[in-house]
């Protein structure tokens, strides 16, 4: 990555074909799409790449089981189709999981319907024969997962999904797309829109490090701001006819010997929602809530309420557990920009993704999935390809393009590389993080590995934190420390008990590499608290 400063530059000098306001998921797949077909493209993003939802979704690469329920076959079909593709681009970071499907008596569709309905959403998402789901008995369900209550189990399915790190996805495209060329930073934000013959023809911005205003020229605007789009419909005057409809999601993560579940499971509570167990290294996060949201878009909190919900679902589901508040560890809550439809309750709208396109030529893309991302960008970049009227620009072919030089060909491909990284890590006494780093940084693990070597620490996972903190710094425009603990490395969420360790030392680490004042070092030291008391849900986080 480019520095941050050399960034801001070429935005302040530059002319682009197109601005992407929005650095989350969408936002990337779009800047990479347009990138890689020959537009001259710039995106900004107001906080920290994947700030928003991006990195705070239930972590799946997936087609989405139960909007086959809503018989939304085309959206099934489309972001089941992706999920292969985008393990291919990224092995190493979407990394193949079973699910387990217990079927309850009296609650949700029948063995037979499960069964076609499963059948069916392998058929539409083409997925191989060997990967195929299979149907279990009340037995085998039970062999499967010894936790489950076995009252009014009938049975269950087994079948195909990715997960993934949403945060780091995200970024990995960023990255992918600064090398083709797009120009790209953290930390500005678009505050006014500016046109020519009212046709919108730049942003007014604020560089929120320096606090400096300037303007950026684009022949074409995106806004790819997922909850926030509506905010900046309304700057253009344009949030007319469809309108978003946001939702809250929460997760929260318990530690794994808390909830031992032996793989991810998606089971059902008892007023008909379905949720997901998913055990995540030393951990066990448990996801998600749907509703309604109006409040502080800027500032989205679990709530004690949100977490109950969660843990009564788990105890009614795995009556051994018994899990409580004081279990949890960390928590995140997002919200879903989703499309309003009238008359339509949170978990009933849909997760399709619509493109509007306002008086001024402003193009605003809402909805859609983490999963979806490669085609929606390609919808959008279609779009620009044709008001551009330019001959020479290349058809999408993102497909074929693999995640910053990650380019395994294929799972075992990452197998192989991690056997060879992790005699490595024997050598620092860290093989334990193999794991951890192939999935995070993929072949930029040996970058870490030489910086590791540099690092004098006696103690080795405090030495690796630090060589973490160094690459991240240098190659991934880390800020502040939250965008180092939440977005690079997902500690905040993951490894709670390590980060309390090591926060002090990577604190002062970044006051000299930032060359943060003693003022600079309390503010962070005071957001990385707030921060850690959010997520361990404190008991001021109650619905207000
Ligand atoms: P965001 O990630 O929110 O990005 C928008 C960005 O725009 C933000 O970072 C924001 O800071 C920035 N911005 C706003 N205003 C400005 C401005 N004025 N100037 C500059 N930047 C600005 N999908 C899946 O496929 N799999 C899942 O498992 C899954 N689970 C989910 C679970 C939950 C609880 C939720 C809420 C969603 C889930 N989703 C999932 C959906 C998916 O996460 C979202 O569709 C996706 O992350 C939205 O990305 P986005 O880029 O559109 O929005």
């Amino acid at each position: 990555m480019n520095s941050r400063t050399e960034c801001i530059k070429k935005l302040v000098s530059g002319s682009f074909d197109v601005l992407i306001i929005g650095g989350g998921i969408t936002g990337a797949g779009i800047a990479l799409d347009a990138a890689s077909r020959g537009l001259k493209t710039a995106l900004i993003e107001k906080n920290d790449f994947a700030w928003g939802t991006s990195s705070r979704s239930t972590k799946l690469i997936h087609g989405g089981l139960r909007y086959l329920k809503q018989l939304e076959f085309g959206l099934v079909k489309e972001v089941g189709s992706e999920r292969a593709i985008v393990h291919k681009l990224a092995p190493h970071l979407v990394v193949a999981e079973k699910m387990l499907l217990p079927l309850k008596e009296g609650r949700g569709f029948g063995t037979l319907l499960t069964s076609f309905g499963l059948k069916l959403y392998d058929w539409l998402a083409g997925v191989k024969e060997a990967d195929q789901r299979k149907m279990l008995t009340r037995h085998q369900t039970l062999r499967h997962e010894p936790l489950l209550k076995p009252v009014g189990i009938k049975g269950g399915g087994l079948y195909a999904e990715y997960r993934t790190d949403d945060a780091r996805l995200t970024l990995e495209i960023i990255k992918t797309a600064i090398s083709y060329g797009a120009v790209i930073s953290n930390y500005v934000e678009a505050n006014a829109f500016q046109y020519t013959h009212e046709k919108v023809s730049g942003v007014t911005v604020t560089d929120q490090v320096t606090q400096r205003s300037f303007p950026i020229q684009a022949n074409q605007i995106v806004n790819a701001t997922g909850p926030w789009v509506d905010q900046l419909r309304e700057k253009d005057k344009s949030k007319t006819g469809k309108t978003l409809h946001l939702t809250k999601g929460v997760h929260i993560v318990v530690p794994r010997e808390k909830l031992p579940v032996q793989q991810s499971i998606y089971f059902d509570v008892p007023d008909g929602r379905m949720i997901f167990a998913i055990p995540r290294g030393r951990t066990t996060y448990i996801g998600t809530t749907d509703t309604d949201y109006v409040q502080d878009i800027d500032h989205v909190v679990t709530t004690q309420e949100d977490a109950n919900y969660l843990i009564d679902a788990v105890n009614d589901s795995f009556p051994a557990v018994k899990l409580s508040l004081n279990d949890v560890e960390s928590s995140w809550a997002g919200l879903r920009p989703l499309i309003h439809e009238e008359g339509k309750s949170a978990s009933e709208l849909s997760r399709k993704d619509e493109i509007f396109v306002s008086h001024s030529g402003l193009l605003s893309i809402a909805g859609g999935k983490l999963t979806g991302y490669r085609k929606m960008a390609e919808r959008v970049v279609d779009m620009l390809a044709e008001r551009s009227e330019r001959d020479d620009l290349l058809e999408c072919f993102t497909d074929k393009i693999s995640l910053n030089k990650n380019n395994f060909n294929n799972a075992d491909a990452v197998s192989e590389f991690k056997q060879k990284i992790s005699a490595q890590l024997a050598s620092f006494n860290l093989a334990a993080y193999t794991d951890y780093l192939i999935e995070n940084y993929g072949r930029q693990t040996e970058e870490i590995i030489r910086l590791l070597a540099a690092c004098s620490d006696a103690d080795s996972s405090m030495r690796l934190v630090r060589a973490e903190l160094k690459f991240t710094v240098i190659n991934e425009m880390v800020i502040s420390a939250l965008d180092f603990f939440i977005r690079r490395t997902g500690m905040l969420f993951f490894d709670m008990p390590r980060l309390l360790l090591v926060k002090d030392v990577i604190l002062t680490d970044m006051k000299s590499l930032m060359h943060w004042d003693a003022t600079q070092l309390q503010a962070e030291q005071e957001k990385l608290e707030q921060a850690i008391r959010e997520a361990r849900i404190a008991p001021l986080n109650s619905s207000p």
